[in-house]
């Protein structure tokens, strides 16, 4: 994949300033883009102070993204005597997305507009899908989805599929069961985008959901974060500097493997006492089998059985630990906590695993807390698939400058 090589340059620093060359023209694009869709409405002299560039290099790539439909003129301000100034924000009707969510039982398919707003969901069963047998299917979805929302197919920017994916024969977790084996041979994204007449990316679950919060989500404007990802297995987005982080070999935020009790439990990826035994869907599943009457974990609505909560009880002290590691090793804005689990066991988790114990992140002066909630729910995933061809089209990449 061609993404891999590019995913590899190195990380930029924070801020996000535009530059004047003509060469870097698709880089001021996205820089203009993305800060329209952060602080949109927004005006022209606004994008300046926030982005470094002429003001001719904003008028002519305002205007030039309105003709192209992605930004909408809001009626003139007129603020002093100066000239009115015009407010742009993102069209949500300029393009749409597809997402898929592949799992090892279903495949859930969402069409999106710009706004990353969910205009069309469909979900079908399947059993483990392989990128070849899941490709007639995701077209079927794709054509369903698209007639049923009106959307010209001109309009579309492409497909994200995300799924339990991880990269590399012999990687610890494609021996595991909470993983989809297949699709992190090159080949299968070609088929799917083949299959679909698209652009297509593959994403594992959790980073899917990590650039669907920072695109759409409580992480909008934050930089620099750990999304929590809390599903049969634990995953974690890692987002440095405005950058999604994928490591080296693209298997970054593989954190449910972090051996978190020496000689604890056994775990299906050959160690013993991985974070994802105590703090995880499965783990709780686990906990629960052992508890006489004691509700599935897919039943839960609204209050916690005393069950649930002793659960929480024990896993939460492993919530408590990884946020010290994560922040004593990457230094993130917060970390949030997300996923599939039901909200009120996450909200749950997140209370019982306060005081956090200490860490660089103690410091004085935090805007933003070190644990909160992010994005859950069946939904989480698929919208965060929909938003990789929207965040691809957006997203300021450094790399683009490093080539020339
Ligand atoms: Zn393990």
């Amino acid at each position: 994949m061609a993404r891999r090589e590019a995913d590899r340059t190195p990380q930029p620093s924070r801020s996000v300033a535009g530059t004047n060359l003509e060469f870097t023209r698709s880089h001021n694009r996205r820089v203009v883009l993305d800060t329209i869709r952060r602080l949109g409405p927004v005006s022209r002299a606004e994008i300046a102070r926030e982005t470094a560039l002429t003001n001719q290099t904003i008028s002519n790539i305002v205007e030039e993204l309105e003709q192209a439909g992605f930004v909408l003129a809001g009626e003139p301000k007129r603020e002093g005597r100066g000239q009115p100034s015009i407010p742009y924000a993102i069209n949500p009707e300029g393009a749409w997305s597809l997402g898929f969510h592949v799992d090892h039982s279903a495949i859930i398919a969402a069409l999106v507009d710009l706004t990353g707003k969910p205009v069309a969901i469909r979900e079908i069963p399947a059993q483990r899908p392989s990128p070849r047998s899941a490709a007639p299917a995701l077209r079927q979805l794709a054509d369903e989805l698209i007639e049923e929302a009106g959307v010209p197919a001109s309009r579309l920017l492409g497909a994200g599929v995300a799924l339990p994916v991880r990269f590399g024969v012999g990687a610890i977790t494609t021996a595991g069961p909470t993983t989809l084996p297949g699709w992190d041979d090159p080949d299968a994204r070609q088929h799917i985008a083949e299959a679909l007449e698209q652009p297509v990316q593959i994403e594992n679950d959790a980073m899917a959901a990590a650039i669907g919060e920072r695109l759409h989500g409580v992480a909008r404007a934050i930089d620099s974060f750990v999304f929590l990802f809390l599903d049969e297995g634990l995953g974690a987005g890692v987002f440095l500097g405005g950058q999604p982080w994928r490591g080296a070999s693209l298997n970054a935020g593989e954190i449910g493997h972090m051996i978190v009790a020496p000689n604890g439990k056994p775990c299906p990826c050959g160690n013993r006492g991985c974070l994802e035994r105590y703090l995880s869907l499965s783990a709780a599943q686990e906990f629960l089998a052992d508890q006489p009457g004691a509700p599935a974990l897919s039943e839960l609505d609204g209050a916690l059985s005393a069950p649930v909560e002793r659960w929480v009880t024990e896993a939460a002290p492993y919530l408590a630990g990884a946020v010290n590691i994560l922040e004593s090793t990457l230094d993130p804005e917060t970390i949030l906590l997300g996923g599939l689990a039901p909200a009120g066991v996450l909200a749950s988790l997140i209370e019982k695993a306060m005081p956090l114990p200490m860490s660089v992140g103690s410091r004085s002066g935090r805007s933003l807390p070190r644990l909160m909630a992010g994005s859950v729910g069946h939904h989480t995933v698929v919208l965060g698939a929909a938003s990789l061809p929207i965040f691809d089209e957006i997203n300021p990449r450094f790399d683009v400058l490093l080539k020339h």
